[in-house]
């Protein structure tokens, strides 16, 4: 059995465990398989192994593995985009993804809008949101978070799904947890303010345990599915 079968499964038993143990629903707790950095025959692998969602942060080398994925004649999969979004390179992402993650200005969201193709159904949004509160981390304010959501919701060609964080990394179970129930708090008031969300995008790796508690409904996962990042290779 492949090793990246084998991740896949220990994963998928990690969050049906998780998600039990915390007492939510069976199925509450999407797998999205991370793939930046590794190339089209790991993503084939996985897709091999049942993975349907994907989520990549660099845009050209994500266009570059969606068309080779493609070519190798996968079935359809769901691409989810993951990483900083400079405004010069919204069409590509507007045309080529289903999902993005990292919504933090209304700029950005109202050119993905407006470059989203006819004929395609609307892009899937989570705003990126920084708990952290750190200035070098990106992510809308949390005080800013209500008014952008709001006006994403609004837009005509986009579906405002949730919120995404990245916390800072954190060694001790209770420290990630009070990261995430941060996020799920703010969450929580803008559902409360009439808007259907449904997603919670937190969780990696070395965390999903802790998102799941708190109430994550994906969690985005990478070295523990492909393994360690060669970013010199990448
Ligand atoms: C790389 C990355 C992940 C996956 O991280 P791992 O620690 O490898 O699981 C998840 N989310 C985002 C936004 C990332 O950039």
């Amino acid at each position: 059995m492949s090793l990246i079968r084998q991740n896949l499964q220990a994963i998928t038993a990690t969050i049906v465990a998780a998600t039990q143990e915390s007492q939510r629903p069976a199925g509450a707790v999407q797998l999205l398989a991370v793939s930046k950095t590794f190339g089209p025959e790991a993503v084939l692998e996985a897709v091999a192994a049942g993975q349907r969602a994907f989520g990549e942060n660099y845009l050209q080398e994500g266009l570059d593995k969606i068309r080779a994925v493609q070519e190798a004649g996968a079935p359809a999969l769901e691409w989810h985009f993951i990483g900083p979004i400079q405004s010069n390179k919204t069409r590509p992402i507007a045309e080529n993804f289903a999902w993005v993650h990292t919504v933090e200005r209304e700029k950005i969201a109202q050119r993905l809008s407006e470059q989203r193709p006819d004929g395609m159904p609307p892009l899937q949004i989570c705003l990126q949101v920084n708990i952290s509160g750190e200035a070098s981390k990106s992510g809308a304010a949390p005080e800013e978070v209500a008014a952008l959501a709001h006006k994403v919701a609004a837009l005509p060609n986009l579906t405002l799904r949730g919120l995404m964080a990245i916390p800072e990394p954190a060694e001790a179970f209770a420290q990630q947890r009070a990261a995430f129930a941060q996020l799920r708090t703010i969450y929580e008031q803008l559902r409360a303010d009439g808007l259907a969300l449904d997603t919670l995008s937190m969780g990696m790796s070395a965390d999903m345990r802790a998102a799941i508690f708190e109430g994550a409904t994906m969690v985005r996962v990478g070295s523990a599915i492909f393994g360690a990042r060669n970013y010199l290779k990448a």
